[in-house]
């Protein structure tokens, strides 16, 4: 099969490399990847180790149909390539009784029918008593999360767009994007290049693009901190799911994906916002060291509660915290992909067979009406 146009990639971070991907799989004959760094690294929305993948959803039933798509797609990436990336440990969600989100999660299952187990803090300190519920909480489990291996996975898809015969332009900065009635002229470190289509998918950096700067986007700092476990075969990926805590204290906990430590992220402290994904500040500063050691020291008493490790990274938003994919006025031959606001990893693949839909048909078969970038103007 194969397509012939010439399609770019402006930006092979999460959704851009699996955009890439998807488009090799469908034979266009002129594809190419740009990057500032390249596939895998630790600015932007893949670095830190491990992502949640979850499909009983406190952001929207809307998103079910995607999440399952994306199950299927992270394990043909996996087929394809050769890694080992999504690990089906479960998702223990845990909160007070009746709390929002919980029930979000609970019309989740019930609409979709999803496997799922409801446990009460007996029953799921019994089971976990690592990840231990307190009085009034209660727990469900969504069979269907797990655990992501973000590097591997954006560095799978672009080695696959690859041998598919995308070119990647490593280390390649792009400053503007023209379009014009027939194409789009892109002007980048290396030169200057023309395309019948261009997709753009610069994350956190979008703010920096004139091209997008009518889209109401923000750039926030995510600091993720590491803890030995004092019995790190109990946190083993194998056994352990991933953790969501909401309530006054609430944070996200992953497996020990390497065997000792153990990664928490908080979600109880405000997002320190950035004027530049470029400006992540990697101390995190005293307030925040406090408020992770008080979560950890609360609800994870198997973490020797000093962090071991600490990571920053950045993430760009939309005020409804929900992602823009389509196109923008003004920018024909264009598809923007952008805004994910820090759970967009564990849909890439889904994203990026949409965004691939919208460059090569102008259409596509999934529900993204919640993602149009029509509900800013
Ligand atoms: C610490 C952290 C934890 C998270 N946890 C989860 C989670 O558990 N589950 C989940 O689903 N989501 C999670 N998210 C959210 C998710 O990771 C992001 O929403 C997603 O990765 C964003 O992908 P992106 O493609 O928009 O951006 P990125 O992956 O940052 O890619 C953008 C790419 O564009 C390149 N670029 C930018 N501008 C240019 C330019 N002008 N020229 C060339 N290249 C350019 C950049 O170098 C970069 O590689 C988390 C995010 C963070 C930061």
């Amino acid at each position: 099969m194969s397509l012939d146009r010439s399609i770019a990639v402006i930006g092979t971070g999460t959704v851009g490399a699996m955009a890439l991907w998807q488009l090799s799989q469908r034979g266009v004959t002129d594809l190419h990847g740009f990057d500032t760094y390249a596939p895998g690294h630790d600015r932007g929305g893949c670095g830190g180790q491990t992502r949640i993948f979850r499909v009983a959803y406190k952001e929207g039933a809307e998103y079910v149909p995607l999440l399952q798509r994306a199950k299927d797609l992270w394990r043909s990436l996996e087929s394809e390539s050769g890694a080992d990336l999504l690990t089906l440990s479960g998702g223990l969600s845990i909160g007070p009784h009746g709390h929002p989100d919980l029930e979000q999660i609970l019309h989740c299952i019930r609409e979709f029918d999803l496997p799922h187990e409801l446990l009460t803090r007996e029953e799921s300190n019994h089971r976990f008593p690592h990840l231990p519920l307190s009085e009034g909480e209660t727990a469900v489990l969504d069979k269907s999360a797990g655990v992501l291996r973000p590097e591997q996975a954006v560095i799978a898809a672009a080695e696959q767009a690859q041998r598919n015969g995308a070119q990647l332009h490593t280390y390649t900065s792009v400053d503007s994007v023209r379009p014009d009635a027939e194409g789009v002229t892109v002007h980048s470190s290396q030169g200057t290049h023309r395309f019948d289509h261009v997709i753009l998918a610069p994350g956190p950096w979008s703010r920096e693009l004139l091209e997008l700067s009518s889209l109401p986007l923000s750039v926030h700092q995510i600091t993720t901190f590491w803890f030995l476990a004092k019995n790190p075969e109990a946190f083993a990926k194998e056994v352990s799911p991933i953790v969501i805590r909401t309530g006054d204290i609430a944070f996200s906990c992953f497996p020990a994906v390497d065997g000792e430590t153990v990664k928490v992220s908080l979600h109880s402290f405000p997002r320190p916002h950035l004027d530049s994904a470029e400006k992540i500040d990697r101390n995190p500063g005293r307030r925040y060291l406090a408020a992770v050691r008080e979560a950890v020291e609360t609800h994870l008493p198997d973490l020797i509660p000093h962090p071991v490790r600490i990571g920053s990274y950045a993430d760009c938003f939309t005020p409804d915290n929900h992602g823009v994919i389509g196109s923008l006025p003004n920018l024909p031959h264009v598809t923007v992909a952008t805004g994910f606001s820090a759970h967009g990893f564990k849909l890439a693949p889904t994203f990026g067979e949409v965004v691939a839909d919208l460059a090569t048909a102008g259409e596509t078969g999934h529900s993204i009406e919640h993602l149009a970038p029509a509900r800013f103007f």
